[in-house]
């Protein structure tokens, strides 16, 4: 018969931390800005770390918040792709 009680309390304390993730994922989350996304697309996404940041979506985030501006920031991109996401950084100061 234990081993039904402890069957009972697993399965409820499941439901009930199921519950509370759920419940916090959906009021605790924290938006992020779209533009970090885009520009994580628009990189390389070698992570390699060569522009200082821990990887792309560092370098994303520092291109959203303004502390870097320029594509060539980006160690790896080259070409058409530099030049996409130096239009798009462009655009985003406007
Ligand atoms: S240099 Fe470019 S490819 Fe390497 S981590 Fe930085 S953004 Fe990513």
């Amino acid at each position: 018969m234990i081993y039904v009680y402890a069957c009972i309390v697993v399965v409820v304390a499941g439901i009930i931390l199921g519950l509370a993730l759920g419940l916090a994922d959906k009021y605790l989350k924290i938006e992020e800005d779209p533009r970090k996304d885009d520009i994580t697309a628009l990189l390389p996404g070698a992570n390699c770390g060569a522009c200082g940041y821990p990887g792309c979506s560092g370098l994303a985030e520092a291109m959203v918040e303004g502390k870097s501006t320029k594509a060539s920031d980006c160690k790896v991109i080259k070409g058409d792709k530099q030049k996409a996401l130096q239009d798009y950084l462009d655009n985003m100061k406007k």
